[in-house]
């Protein structure tokens, strides 16, 4: 039996309550707070049917165009698809500029289509924590696919590819500048490397894949279930993009999702856990004591073993 007024509309699928799911979960109001996660796990059994796409790309790569696109072409295959976004700035901002429904016109008005802007969390944990509920609510509402954007502010292209299946990367034609200008490190993130706006210089595009190809031979062991690709489209011409499709399902067949969700998870809750351990450590700590026994270890008159032992005891370290 359920208890939460939302889970019976949700679980229908009705967006409206959707949306007001996903507002409880950004609320930082303890009673919401509580009433969110009752409602997350009444309708966890629910949830997970989706394939879950990270994507990321400098701003003006695309994103928006792409998404919509290929979202237009899946609801009108009869998919469900949500949009969200993880875009830590929106909290300085003070509004989000990704998952914006104006830059996706038409996906917005779709009935299968939910889109939703990055929530303000203030911290890029705290937004990337109510971006992976509204996943599991996306999901239990019956989207089986769901997009999460980002624009790669600090860690935020970890923290996506952390709660997705499969992890896109979105680039230019102009391949040698534009490898220099993708940050260490977001390659190794991709499962997928779509060179967007090839219709603007194919041979370039051509170009671009191959060098992306070469890098992703580079990056990946040879025993790996799954070796990235690189391909080539249009967001705007709709070229391309059922390749893109055709690749993410056989992604999913290649992976055991599973077994990479289950692994997800449990990083995610050791996080959580160690965030949550340091907040109560110095709710309860006096800092007073604190900043004498840092300061007698960075005089050299205590070890910083002996420091963390004398407050939490010698088992400690
Ligand atoms: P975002 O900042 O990554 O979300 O990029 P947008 O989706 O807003 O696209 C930036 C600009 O590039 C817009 O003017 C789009 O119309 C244009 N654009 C996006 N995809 C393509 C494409 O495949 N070909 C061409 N020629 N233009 C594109």
């Amino acid at each position: 039996m359920s208890t939460h007024p939302l889970t019976s509309p949700l679980l229908s699928g009705h967006r409206r309550a959707l949306a007001k799911a996903i507002t409880l979960t950004e609320s930082t109001r303890p009673e919401h707070e509580e009433s969110a996660q009752a409602l997350l796990a009444e309708v966890l059994p629910h949830a997970g049917r989706a394939i879950r796409l990270g994507l990321t790309g400098v701003p003006g790569v695309g994103k928006s165009t792409f998404i919509e696109a290929l979202g237009l072409r899946l609801a009108d295959a009869g998919h469900r698809v949500a949009v969200l976004a993880v875009d830590p700035s929106s909290a300085r901002t003070g509004g989000s500029i990704m998952g914006d429904k104006t830059r996706m016109p038409r996906l917005t008005v779709h009935p299968q289509a939910f889109i939703r802007p990055s929530p303000s969390g203030g911290t890029l944990g705290g937004v990337a924590r109510r971006t992976r509920e509204a996943i599991t609510l996306c999901e239990a509402a019956g989207y089986d696919v769901v997009l999460v954007e980002t624009v790669g502010v600090g860690q935020s292209e970890t923290q996506v590819a952390a709660m997705t299946d499969l992890f896109l990367l979105l680039t230019l034609p102009n391949a040698g500048d534009e490898l220099q200008g993708i940050k260490r490190g977001i390659m190794e993130l991709a499962d997928l490397c779509v060179v967007n706006k090839a219709d603007t210089n194919p041979q370039a595009a051509v170009r671009a894949q191959t060098e992306l190809r070469a890098a992703l031979t580079l990056l990946t062991p040879h025993d790996a279930p799954w070796r990235p690709l690189a391909l080539r489209a249009s967001a705007l011409s709709g070229e391309g993009l059922d390749e893109v499709w055709a690749a993410v399902e056989r992604y999913r067949e290649a992976v055991d999702l599973p077994a990479k969700r289950r692994a997800q998870t449990a990083v995610w809750f050791d996080e959580l856990l160690r965030e949550a351990a340091w907040r109560a450590f110095q709710a309860g700590v006096d800092p007073e004591q604190l900043r004498q026994l840092r300061a007698e270890v960075e005089a050299g008159r205590l070890t910083a073993v002996q420091g963390v032992a004398a407050l939490l005891g010698p088992s400690a370290s």
